[in-house]
């Protein structure tokens, strides 16, 4: 589903040098598969999600989800592709307050035009598969931080994404919190055969990838599927 081939970015930095955010990275995420990105903060993850989700061109070097490639679409189509194929999980959930949770993540199908009705109606299994079905009408300030994550997740799913990009997802909230959301995104992966990219520097949420890739100073140094049954037990 997705496939990205010796993808580079530089940036200049504000001493007239050079900082390779991405070093030639390829990898390739299948449908229903939840792949790790695991690595220090500076390690080009957030450039890496970024280049996936259009939000700009890399340097050199190609992505393709389903067959498309994705780097060289006009902005116009960068936002119809973000929109209808790309579901992103921030670290915050970035809800807007005062909004019950159903229309915050019902956002994506307004943009898309349903009428609140039909968007309240498609995204309500959602929310009640996340364990949300109480709190449908419960603005952002009433649920706890795992609930706001869990609507926050909703939104990413909403409008039926092909890729999922999670940038720290549960770098907000506690550990037992954490191991919710990870065993939830999980499951959603497989049940929804989404593919799905988690950027993590915790090797708690990398053990939950069905492949944990190490990514440091712009490079994948090496697959780790060990990783996730090393720390299978701790879970
Ligand atoms: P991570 O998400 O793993 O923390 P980033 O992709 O944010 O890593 O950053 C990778 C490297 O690129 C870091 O050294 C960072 O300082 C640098 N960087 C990121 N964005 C910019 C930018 N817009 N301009 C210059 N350097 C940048």
């Amino acid at each position: 589903m997705l496939a990205l081939a010796d993808v580079v970015k530089h940036y200049r930095d504000g001493d007239g040098g050079t900082v390779r955010a991405l070093d030639g990275v390829s990898l390739n995420v299948a449908s229903g598969e939840l792949v790790a990105l695991y690595g220090p903060s500076g390690s080009g993850k957030t450039t890496l999600l970024s280049i996936v989700a259009a939000l700009f061109a890399p340097d050199r070097g190609e992505v393709r989800v389903d067959g498309r490639a994705v780097s060289g679409l006009t902005g116009k189509e960068a936002a119809g592709y973000r929109l209808r194929q790309v579901g992103y999980i921030p670290q915050a959930p970035g809800l807007m307050p005062g909004v019950p949770a159903v229309d915050n993540a019902a956002l994506k199908l307004f943009d898309l035009r349903r009428s609140p009705r039909e968007a309240r109606r498609e995204v309500a299994p959602l929310l009640h598969r996340l364990g949300l079905g109480e709190r449908l009408k419960h603005r952002p300030e009433q649920l706890s931080a795992g609930e706001r994550q869990r609507v926050a997740i909703a939104r990413a799913l909403a409008a039926g994404p092909k890729l999922v990009l999670a940038d720290e997802p549960t770098g907000a909230l506690d550990s037992v919190r954490s191991r919710e959301v990870l065993q939830l995104l999980k499951e959603l992966c497989d049940e929804q055969q989404v593919a799905m990219l988690l950027a993590t520097h915790d090797p708690q949420a990398a053990a939950y990838a069905d492949e944990a890739i190490a990514l440091i100073d712009g490079q994948l140094v090496a697959h780790v599927p060990d990783v996730g049954a090393g720390l299978a037990g701790t879970r």
